[in-house]
């Protein structure tokens, strides 16, 4: 497998610009005879899907919601990264570009960061244009805030609603353009598979989920923006059906999966409250901004937050990190949280939580301030804890929240199979090891709304093929092989429910390749994940009929690749012998318990290939060369 990133040649402040010169066009009377298959509504796709349709081109989309505007994107909450400087706090281009290095601990290529860093800017105008109601200050400039990670206020924000905003505008220009008969617009749609023909990516298989029939759709290009994997864990911050199958699917078919070990866990979730529990909420990084992290200095102090007086806290990230205090980024304030509750200090059932106290701010500001700013976060804190953010501190601990990792893509978005783009958090993108808060969003729709739209239109410009009819015989051999894999699922009369299952790899996942990874633990792990596949091949318990909806067989299919990538996970987190960023090998710590990196060995995307099933997969690796940013140890402190 070669690994070619595809890189503009030149220095990376002029690379965008040279790329989009040297991609062909187009001209718009030929771009009618293109089609292109977009998978997946969330931002990334709905983006790209509406700009390649207003550019000329037929697009299909796919998504299994009942309507678009449900992708897991409406959960975003807290803003969008852009380097306006409107506050003349100092932010520029540049800087954005260094944070965005910086805060994925080298393990990014720097001409992608910088294209995301310059794209930035014309994200804000576009969503603006469309409607999106951001911020705005008294004068009618758009408002931010800050995010982890940074020292400059950056972060564009709807309220708590950043996501939601931002998604029905997306949505709005995809409407538009099924309205225009552009875009066909096909929902409850599972997609299964990805069709090849001779090495070139052609169309997928979909599962209608209303009727159970399995249908191929083809086109000149395959996008996939099907979002990312957090749900291996079983309990995240995503949606709960947000899935691996659309990724997982198309490795197999040899599109390389670049940093599976990387995902990121966010310090701020409201804790579980049951063991049954299906899924986790976030409560936005934004409130860190406002809100003070403290636990009791008393390791087993029992008494309430207002009994325990302010000599007797320990706020505990503003100690350890004074320059970044509450604003840590993600991956450290974590490891610090579980750290002191495991030593005793955490609060809540079974100590594991910790306190975010916004009680200086309601007496500096007022609570008025806070509620024109979080009013949505903390209602909906109080509506799923019965406690009150207003008058008493909220309880908080890391959840598994975002993935860094996904198919590997080059500087195009293209991934190793030629004419299979992935964007948005599908890909491996630009956030190295760790993502910085506000910049997913960013990066999906830097993706959908500029990225593709050139590079895809580049690619077509060299591949007018004749369109591949459905019954062509790679997508009746893709049918086939989704049918018997259906066929062969499970048994009424099986011992194992999916849910059951499916809990079960979260907690050996999140116990081994969470916040924390050792090498003896990912071994293990990797013992009971493949003793959780033979249960799943042997004794799943599946309803019939399989013929019309069945949500039991849906969960079954997406079981059965999220129980393949957890190995992937656990031989990645293995073989990356250091610690960086999400990444935390506890082999690998300096002697204040902070992340060591190799650059010697590991300054590299490590990307994997199926090599069959049941076969070692190859680890290839990409290096990666650093000419502005010069690698540092990731100081906060
Ligand atoms: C609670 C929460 C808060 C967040 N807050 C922020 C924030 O403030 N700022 C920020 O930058 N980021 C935030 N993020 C991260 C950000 O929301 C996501 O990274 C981003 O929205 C992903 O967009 P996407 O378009 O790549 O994928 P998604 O929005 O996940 O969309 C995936 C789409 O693919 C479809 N799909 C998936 N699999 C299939 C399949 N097999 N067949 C058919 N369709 C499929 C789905 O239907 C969906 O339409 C947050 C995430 C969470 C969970």
């Amino acid at each position: 497998m070669k690994l070619d990133p595809q890189l503009p040649s030149g220095p990376i402040h002029d690379a965008w610009t040279q790329r989009r010169r040297e991609l062909p066009l187009i001209s718009p009377i030929n771009k009618r005879r293109f089609k292109v298959l977009v998978v997946g509504s969330g931002l990334a796709g709905a983006s790209a899907a509406a700009t390649l349709a207003e550019q000329g081109f037929r697009v299909t989309l796919l998504t299994y919601h009942d309507s678009p505007r449900r992708a897991h994107s409406v959960a975003a909450q807290g803003g969008i990264n852009a380097a306006r400087n409107y506050q003349n706090d100092g932010d520029s281009v540049e800087r954005l570009f260094l944070d965005t290095v910086k805060g994925g601990d080298f393990r990014a290529r720097e001409a992608g960061c910088h294209r995301l860093a310059e794209i930035s800017g014309a994200i804000i105008d576009q969503c603006v244009a469309q409607g999106v109601p951001f911020a705005r200050e008294y004068g009618g400039t758009l408002a931010n805030r800050s995010f982890g990670g940074a020292l400059v206020s950056r972060t564009f924000y709807a309220r708590g609603q950043t996501g939601q905003q931002l998604l029905y505008g997306a949505v709005q220009a995809l409407l538009r353009q099924v309205d225009a008969g552009r875009v066909e617009l096909l929902t409850q749609r599972d997609v299964l598979d990805l069709i090849t023909v001779e090495g070139v990516a052609r169309g997928v298989v979909c599962r209608v989920q209303a009727s159970g029939r399995l249908e191929a759709h083809t086109a000149h290009a395959v996008l996939l923006a099907s979002g990312g994997y957090s749900n291996v864990f079983h309990r995240s911050t995503n949606a709960v059906k947000s899935n691996a199958s659309a990724i997982w699917r198309a490795h197999r078919r040899g599109a390389a999966f670049a940093n599976p070990c990387f995902t990121q866990i966010h310090p701020t979730c409201i804790p579980s409250g049951d063991p049954g529990q299906s899924k986790l909420t976030l409560m936005s990084e934004s409130l860190r901004n406002d809100g003070r992290v403290w636990l009791p200095a008393q390791a087993g102090d029992a008494r309430p937050p207002h009994a325990i007086p302010e000599a007797e806290r320990d706020y505990f990230l503003e100690r350890q990190y004074p320059t970044y205090g509450n604003m840590a980024p993600r991956d450290v304030a974590s490891r610090r949280a579980r750290e002191r509750c495991l030593e005793g200090h955490g609060v809540g059932p079974g100590g594991r939580s910790v306190y975010l106290d916004f009680s200086d701010t309601i007496r500096r500001e007022g609570r008025a301030a806070i509620e024109s700013r979080y009013g949505n976060l903390f209602a909906m804190y109080e509506r799923i804890t019965g406690s009150d953010p207003y008058a008493e501190p909220m309880r908080i601990y890391p959840a598994p929240h975002y993935t860094m990792g996904g198919l590997w893509v080059d500087y195009n978005l293209m991934s190793t199979i030629p004419g299979l783009f992935v964007l948005g958090e599908a890909n491996f993108s630009e956030h190295g090891a760790n993502r910085l808060g506000a910049s997913a969003l960013m990066q999906g729709l830097a993706d959908g709304l500029f990225i593709a739209p050139a590079t895809v239109s580049g690619w077509l410009a060299g591949h007018l093929h004749t369109e591949v009819s459905a019954d062509h015989p790679a997508c009746r051999d893709s049918i086939a092989a989704v049918q018997a894999r259906i066929d062969g699922l499970g048994s009424t009369s099986g011992g194992h429910s999916c849910d059951s299952l499916h809990r079960q790899l979260g907690d050996t996942m999140i116990g081994a390749c969470g916040i924390s990874r050792h090498a003896d633990g990912l071994r293990a792990a990797m013992a009971e994940v493949r003793e959780l596949e033979l249960a799943f091949a042997q004794e799943l318990r599946l309803p019939e009929p399989r013929a019309g909806r069945n949500p039991e067989l849906e969960k079954a299919l997406r079981l059965e690749d999220f129980l393949q990538l957890a190995g992937l996970m656990l031989r990645d987190a293995l073989a990356r012998e250091e610690s960086c960023g999400a990444h935390f090998r506890e082999e690998h710590q300096s002697a204040d318990g902070e992340a060591l990196r190799n650059d010697d060995n590991f300054c590299h995307i490590a990307a994997w290939q199926w090599t069959g099933e049941g076969q070692e997969p190859t680890r290839h690796c990409e290096p990666l060369h650093y000419r502005h940013a010069t690698p540092s140890r990731r100081n906060y402190r």
